[in-house]
C-alpha cells in the first residue's frame, strides 16, 4: 500500500480511537507524506551508521507512550499491557501511559496496573480529552496510588492558555508544565496534528511553533511515532544535520493492540528498533517529561523539527 493512503487509514483509525471533540469529515482530503526523509533511505535490515558518530553535539532522546481512551472497545488487556511494559522495560526503554478518565474510573484493575506500571518505571502523563478532567484524572491516579507527572499529553493547541496555571478538581491542585501531542483543529483530519520532533516552549496558540525565550510551558515533539522516522531522525543526527543540544522523538503504540499505528509495528520491531538506536552513542532513553528537564537542563535551545512534510 502506499504511504498516502495507509496514512488515510491511520487517520480514521486514530479519529475512532481518539477523536478529540468532533468527528472527522466523510471524505478527508489527500493525505500529506510523513516522511521528510524518504524511508527508502534506510533499508530495514540496515544496521546504523557503521561507527558512531563523532558528532555527539545532539543528543536524540526517545521516549514511549500510551494513551487510554474512555471508550471500553478502545482499553487494553491489563495483562497484556503489563506484560508489554515489563518487555519495553527490559529493553531499556522509558514508557509513560495516559490514560482518560472515562477509564480511569471504569476500569476494574485501573489501581492495580497504576501501581504495577510504576514499579516497572512508568510514568503516568495527564490525558483527557475534556479540559476540565485534566486535574480529575490526576486525582484520580493519586487516589489510586500513582503519581501523576507534569505532563499534559494531548490537547488542542487553542487550550494554551487554558493549561498555563495550577488546575484544580476537588481541592486536589495540578501544575502542567510539559504539553505533548498538539493538534490544531478537532478530529485528526490531515494536517491538523503538529507531527513535529523536537523541542520548544510555544508563543502562542496563534504562534504555537514559535519559541518563546520566557514560556515555561514545554512542548515535546513525538514526530511521526513510526519507526523508520525514527531511524531517519537518528541518521539525520549521525550526518551532522542538527546543532540542536537535544531533539526528541516518541514511539507510540495504542492499547488495544499493543502496536503502532499506520505500520502496524508490534514488540518485535520495536525491540529491532531499540537494538540499533543503542549502537548510536547520541541516543537517551526517557520519559517525556524526563526529556522536558533534560532540555531545560540543556539550556532551552528551540530544535522544533517538522516530520510531516
Ligand atoms: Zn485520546
Amino acid at each position: 500500500m502506499k504511504r498516502p493512503l495507509l496514512l488515510s487509514l491511520i487517520l480514521i483509525l486514530i479519529t475512532a480511537a481518539c477523536s478529540f471533540a468532533s468527528p472527522s469529515p466523510a471524505a478527508p482530503p489527500p493525505a500529506p507524506t510523513i516522511a521528510s526523509v524518504p524511508p527508502t533511505s534506510i533499508p530495514a535490515e540496515a544496521s546504523p551508521a557503521a561507527a558512531p558518530s563523532s558528532n555527539d553535539a545532539t543528543l536524540l532522546y526517545i521516549s514511549g507512550t500510551t494513551h487510554i481512551e474512555t471508550k471500553p472497545q478502545t482499553w487494553p488487556n491489563v495483562d497484556a499491557f503489563l506484560a508489554f511494559l515489563q518487555k519495553v522495560a527490559d529493553l531499556g526503554m522509558k514508557w509513560s501511559v495516559g490514560a482518560d478518565v472515562g477509564w480511569l474510573e471504569g476500569e476494574p484493575r485501573a489501581a492495580e496496573l497504576i501501581q504495577a506500571s510504576e514499579a516497572l518505571g512508568v510514568q503516568w502523563d495527564i490525558h483527557a480529552h475534556s479540559g476540565e478532567d485534566r486535574a480529575k484524572a490526576a486525582y484520580l491516579i493519586t487516589q489510586m496510588g500513582g503519581h501523576p507527572n507534569s505532563v499534559v499529553s494531548g490537547m488542542l493547541v487553542d487550550e494554551l492558555d487554558s493549561v498555563r496555571q495550577p488546575l484544580t478538581y476537588q481541592g486536589f491542585t495540578w501544575t502542567p508544565k510539559v504539553l505533548w501531542g498538539g493538534t490544531n483543529c478537532v478530529g485528526h483530519r490531515p494536517g491538523c496534528d503538529d507531527l513535529s520532533a523536537g523541542i520548544w516552549i510555544p508563543l502562542s496558540s496563534e504562534q504555537y511553533a514559535t519559541h518563546d525565550p520566557n514560556g515555561t510551558l514545554v512542548r515535546v515533539g513525538g514526530g511521526t511515532h513510526q519507526l523508520d522516522d525514527g531511524r531517519a531522525l537518528a541518521q539525520a543526527v549521525a550526518n551532522g544535520q542538527y546543532q540542536y543540544p537535544i531533539i526528541s522523538f516518541t514511539v507510540m503504540v495504542t492499547p488495544a493492540t499493543l502496536t503502532i499505528f499506520e505500520s502496524g509495528d508490534g514488540i518485535a520491531e520495536i525491540s529491532a528498533f531499540v537494538n540499533e538506536m543503542n549502537q548510536y552513542s547520541f541516543v537517551r532513553w526517557a520519559n517525556i517529561e524526563e526529556t522536558a528537564q533534560a532540555w531545560t537542563a540543556a539550556g532551552s535551545v528551540p530544535s522544533r523539527i517538522d516530520q510531516d512534510q
